[in-house]
C-alpha cells in the first residue's frame, strides 16, 4: 500500500461493520437506518465508510451539503442521500439529476427552491424539518406552536417542483442521562408526533418520519419511528462519556506516528517553543514525533497528553509544534527513530481514545475526529490487512 508512513489514520471497515450490525439489532423491526457520513464521515473518509456500510445495507445516507452529495455519488454511493443543511436553490438541477434528498426547513426556503425547481424543471424530493426544541433550522414547533408549524408545512408540502416525502425532527440533549433532560426528549418527541397528526388530518403523510440520532436510537427504542440517523456510534465512539459502554462498540479510527530522532540530554534543557519544558534530570531521553497540531493534534496536549511508544505511555514534553512534537522515552528500552508510535488506539494493553482527548480538551468525540487533519493519510483496513490508503494531500479520490 502506497501512502507517506509519516502520520497515518487506520480506518478498520471490520469495526464500521460491526458497529452497523451491532446498532441494526437492536432497532425496532422494520426500522430503517440512514447512516450520517456528513464532515468526511466524521472525519474516517467518506468513500470507503459508505460503501461499507451500503454494502451491510444501510438505507439512507446524511451529509451536510450538496458537495459532500457529490462525493457519495462520485464514489459509487447510489442509495438515497440527504442533505441536513441548505443547498442553493440554483442547484435544484443538481439535487433531482443526482438524486438527492433536500431537507426544507422553512415556507421562505422553500419557496426559493419550489421557484428554482420548476425553473430548471426538476422535482425535488424533500424531508421536512421541524424544530421541536433545537432552536435551529426548522419550521418552529415549540410552546405550543405545533399548529402553526402544520400550517405552514401544509403549504409548502402543495408547492410544485417538491415532494416532500419524509418528515423529521433533531433532539438537542437525548446524549444526556438525567431526568431533565429525558423529559425534554420526551416533550420533543411528543411536538414532532402532534405536528406530524396534525398534517395526517389535512391528509398530509410522510412515508419517512424519523427522529433519532445515534443516542436516541439506544435509548429511546419505543422512538425509532421508520428510520433512525446514525452518526458517531458507526464510528464506534459512544455519543457521550454516559454512554460508554451501552451498546458493544468498537473504536474504527487509530492514528500512528514515527520517531524521527531520540536524544539523550543532561538537566536543564529548554524544549520547544517558549522553553514550557525543561529536562528535570541528566540522562533523560526525548524523541521527537513526526505530527503536530496542523495534523489535528492539538496544540492544547502541551506538557498534558501522552502517546504510546513500545506498549508503554510517554508524556508529551514542551510545546506541540505545528509538524513535530517531543516525548518522553527515557525508561523505555530501545526507543528509536522509526519506532511506530500510537496516539489514538490500544498497544501492549495501553490505550488512549477519542474521549481521552475530549476529556483533555475540554470538548466532545466528535470534534476530535472531524479534527484529525487532511495531511493524514487514510489506511483501510479489512480483515486485518490493508486494502487501501487515501491521502489527500497528493491523491484524487
Ligand atoms: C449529525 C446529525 C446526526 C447524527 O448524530 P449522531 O449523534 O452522530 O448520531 C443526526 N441527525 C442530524 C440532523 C445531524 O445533524
Amino acid at each position: 500500500m502506497d501512502y507517506l508512513r509519516r502520520t497515518w489514520a487506520d480506518i478498520d471497515l471490520d469495526c464500521i461493520v460491526h458497529n452497523y450490525r451491532e446498532l441494526k439489532s437492536r432497532l425496532t423491526p422494520g426500522c430503517r437506518t440512514m447512516a450520517v457520513v456528513k464532515a468526511d464521515a466524521y472525519g474516517h473518509g467518506d468513500g470507503y465508510v459508505s460503501r461499507a456500510l451500503q454494502q451491510e445495507g444501510a438505507d439512507w445516507f446524511a451529509v451536510s451539503n450538496i458537495n459532500e452529495a457529490i462525493s457519495l455519488r462520485r464514489q459509487e454511493v447510489a442509495r438515497p442521500i440527504l442533505i441536513l443543511g441548505c443547498t442553493p436553490p440554483e442547484m435544484a438541477h443538481t439535487l433531482a439529476e443526482l438524486g438527492i434528498s433536500q431537507t426544507v426547513y422553512s415556507e421562505e426556503y422553500a419557496g426559493e427552491l419550489s421557484r428554482a425547481a420548476v425553473e430548471q424543471k426538476a422535482v425535488i424530493d424533500c424531508h421536512v424539518k421541524i424544530d421541536t426544541g433545537m432552536s435551529r433550522i426548522g419550521f418552529f414547533a415549540q410552546h405550543g406552536h405545533e399548529a402553526r408549524a402544520a400550517e405552514e408545512i401544509a403549504r409548502v408540502c402543495a408547492l410544485p417542483g417538491l415532494s416532500c416525502t419524509g418528515v423529521f425532527t433533531h433532539f438537542a440533549c437525548a446524549d444526556e442521562c438525567a431526568g431533565d433532560s429525558r423529559d425534554y426528549t420526551r416533550m420533543q418527541f411528543r411536538s414532532f408526533l402532534d405536528t406530524v397528526e396534525l398534517l395526517e388530518k389535512r391528509g398530509i403523510t410522510f412515508a419517512l418520519r424519523h427522529c433519532c440520532n445515534s443516542a436516541a436510537a439506544l435509548a429511546y427504542p419505543e422512538m425509532h419511528l421508520d428510520m433512525v440517523r446514525l452518526g458517531v456510534v458507526l464510528y464506534g465512539l459512544p455519543p457521550s462519556p454516559e454512554y460508554a459502554g451501552m451498546a458493544d462498540l468498537r473504536p474504527a479510527m487509530s492514528l500512528y506516528t514515527t520517531v524521527t530522532m531520540v536524544k539523550t540530554l543532561e538537566a536543564g534543557i529548554a524544549v520547544s517553543y517558549g522553553r514550557r519544558y525543561v529536562t528535570e534530570h541528566d540522562g533523560q531521553r526525548l524523541a521527537s514525533i513526526a505530527i503536530g497540531y496542523a495534523d489535528g493534534y492539538r496544540r492544547n496536549f502541551t506538557n498534558k497528553g501522552r502517546v504510546i511508544v513500545r506498549g508503554q505511555y510517554a508524556p508529551i514534553t514542551g510545546a506541540v509544534c505545528m509538524d513535530q512534537l517531543m516525548v518522553d522515552v527515557t525508561g523505555i528500552d530501545g526507543a528509536r527513530s522509526g519506532d511506530v508510535v500510537t496516539l489514538i488506539g490500544s498497544e501492549g494493553g495501553k490505550s488512549i481514545t477519542l474521549d481521552d482527548f475530549a476529556a483533555l480538551n475540554g470538548t466532545i468525540n466528535y470534534e476530535e475526529a472531524c479534527l484529525i487533519g487532511r495531511r493524514v493519510p487514510r489506511v483501510y483496513i479489512q480483515g486485518g490487512k490493508e486494502i487501501a490508503a487515501v491521502d489527500y494531500v497528493i491523491a484524487t479520490l
